[in-house]
């Protein structure tokens, strides 16, 4: 099968046994928010236990607090009235493994998939590549913690956010499937 076939063929299943779900409210039923990265390894649903209908999930690479997040958090409060939020980066976060330099040389060179060795990213396709990576803000991370605390503290002093949501850091562990605190990005993010 194909992927395509695989997935309608797995919607089918998920329709059958629909119920009631088809009653389910707009705004999230729990009134919280997570901003997590798009891993493939993560499951906010399973990690978080979330059903259908419970809260909102906003993903990209890293988990990171884009002026894009932050319309998806501002719409999830003002709109949809969530109180409380989490930002939860993971281990082994395939951000940790380039800069803003390396892939904006990757794609210089070639738009082909690179290959990922022992000192990193590296081109094994064909070119012409863009030189449109430059004007693009990658959100790499050095160290998990680190870019935790930078983003709770971004969403907490950002103009359309309220000082009294508060935000919870985490890190999620890969290797035990564990949500370990970044305390200093949840006292941050505590802050009135
Ligand atoms: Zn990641």
């Amino acid at each position: 099968m194909t992927v395509l076939e695989e997935i309608k063929a797995a919607n089918d299943v998920y329709a059958q046994s629909f119920g009631e779900k088809s009653t389910l409210a707009l705004p999230p039923a729990r009134g919280f928010a997570i901003l997590t990265c798009m891993d493939a390894r993560l499951d906010p649903a399973k990690y978080a236990g979330l059903s259908e209908g419970d809260a909102h999930v906003i993903r990209n690479a890293g988990g990171r607090a884009s002026d894009d997040a932050i319309r998806s958090l501002v719409i999830s409060y003002k709109l949809l009235g969530t109180r409380e939020w989490f930002v939860i980066h993971h281990t082994n976060c395939g951000m940790e493994f380039f800069t803003d330099d390396v892939i904006r040389g990757l794609l210089a060179n070639s738009l082909d998939t690179a290959a990922l060795g022992e000192a990193g990213f590296y081109d094994i396709g064909t070119g012409p590549g863009s030189a449109e990576a430059k004007y693009i803000d990658w959100l790499t991370i050095s160290d998990q913690a680190s870019s935790v605390l930078e983003d709770v503290e971004r969403i907490k002093a950002h103009p359309l956010i309220p000082r009294n949501i508060p935000i919870h850091g985490y890190i999620y562990d890969v290797a035990s499937g564990r949500l370990i605190e970044v305390p200093a990005a949840t006292a941050a993010g505590s802050k009135q």
